[in-house]
């Protein structure tokens, strides 16, 4: 068992959970063995297993599927079908033993609602920490249907994601590789308009999370006070320093971008998007591999590549972090850039019991987190 606490790896241990939450855990040595005839008390043996914290997705979305190309075009689709569209990707999120997921905007209030079925169990799924619509500029990356031009529009945006139940506040602050026509460094809106968005979303005690690749757009973020970075493909040497004296976070996405099933499936065929993708992974295989000794904030996330979050641990892994770092990454530290570390994350006691067991230990060898073999959610057996 990986805690990912103080109480680091417990050989054959046990976890006892009662309404949802971990009462009790540790070795057989220091636990009593429960009662095998107290009726009261259901025994699951995952002894075969390894088991660790229920996986964090920071980042993702629920309609899209990146493989299909025009992204931008599968949100724009009708609300209904939307639903339809996010209720097999988030069983398979589920069934790769993620059971929180961060999701970074959705047209029509999808998530919100679908975050209220998921509770009411009408759909199996993660639970989901939602943004509502994305604020994103009429000629910015990510502008779909709803669009916020200037402090005021972006002010009423944002309190209606909040009226209607979002967690946090998601804005576009630069281009991205999937838009043909947005660059990755130039910013989507002004220092004003980013500042108005942490004013808001602070005021109300959450905060700002900016799709963010680098340049200029970067810069505003940091300056402004948006505390979770996003993608931040293109970030330099400077922004790192600047992200770790403010105890900023940087969600790394790089399936969407390196993976087979992502970008390159479809939208590769656009000249223009083609360049940003060859552009990005160059750039990120170098500069990531160097900066991430640095030690910064590092949570992870799929953008919608829907049941690979342990693929994000494994090239993190390969740029050069730790086994356990990279597990931290879609765990405990993923907690902590969620905001959610009070209840999930590690396996501790009085913490939510989301559990995954996986065939192997992926403290040797990661590609065991895809080996998954039950996943609970508040100690209910999902998968
Ligand atoms: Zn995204």
């Amino acid at each position: 068992m990986i805690t990912l606490a103080e109480q680091g790896v417990i050989e054959q241990g046990w976890l006892l959970i009662e309404e949802g939450r971990i009462i009790e855990l540790g070795s057989p040595m220091e636990m009593i063995e429960p009662d095998r005839a107290d009726e009261s008390i259901e025994i699951v043996d995952l002894s075969d297993y390894c088991l660790l914290p229920g996986l964090i997705d920071c980042h993702t979305h629920l309609s899209i599927i990146p493989g299909e190309g025009d992204q931008l075009g599968q949100m724009r689709l009708p609300g209904q079908i939307n639903i339809l569209r996010s209720i097999p990707n988030l069983y398979q999120d589920l069934a790769a033993g993620v059971t929180t997921m961060r999701v970074m905007g959705e047209e029509h209030y999808i998530d919100l609602d679908l975050k209220k079925a998921i509770k009411q169990g009408l759909i199996a799924g993660p639970r989901l920490l939602t943004s509502g619509i994305g604020i994103v500029a009429t000629n910015g990356h990510g502008a779909a249907l709803t669009v916020c031009d200037g402090v005021e529009a972006i002010r009423k945006q944002i309190r209606r994601n909040f009226a209607r139940g979002g967690d946090l506040v998601k804005i576009f602050a630069t281009g991205g590789v999937s838009s043909p026509a947005s660059t990755l460094e130039h910013p989507g809106y002004s220092r004003e308009e980013i500042r108005t968005a942490v004013e808001e979303a602070e005021r109300v005690g959450s905060y700002v999370a900016a799709h963010a690749h680098g340049g200029k757009g970067m810069d505003y973020c940091i300056d402004e006070g948006v505390r979770t970075l996003e993608h931040a493909a293109l970030v330099s040497e400077q922004q790192v320093e600047r992200i770790m004296e403010k105890d900023l976070w940087i969600i790394g996405t790089f399936s969407i971008l390196f993976h087979p099933e992502g970008i390159e499936k479809t939208d590769l065929k656009t000249e223009s998007i083609r360049e940003k993708v060859m552009r990005a992974r160059e750039f990120i295989r170098e500069n990531f591999s160097r900066v991430l000794k640095k030690g910064f904030n590092l949570a992870l996330g799929t953008d919608s590549m829907h049941g690979q979050l342990a693929w994000e641990a494994e090239f993190v892994n390969e740029l050069g972090l730790s086994n356990q770092q990279a597990i931290r990454a879609i765990t405990s530290d993923a907690a902590r850039a969620c905001r959610i570390e009070e209840d999930l994350g590690t396996l501790e006691k009085g913490k939510l019991a989301d559990l995954l067991a996986v065939e192997g230990d992926p403290l040797e060898d990661l590609a065991s987190l895809r080996r998954v073999k039950a996943v609970f959610k508040e100690g209910e057996r999902m998968i």
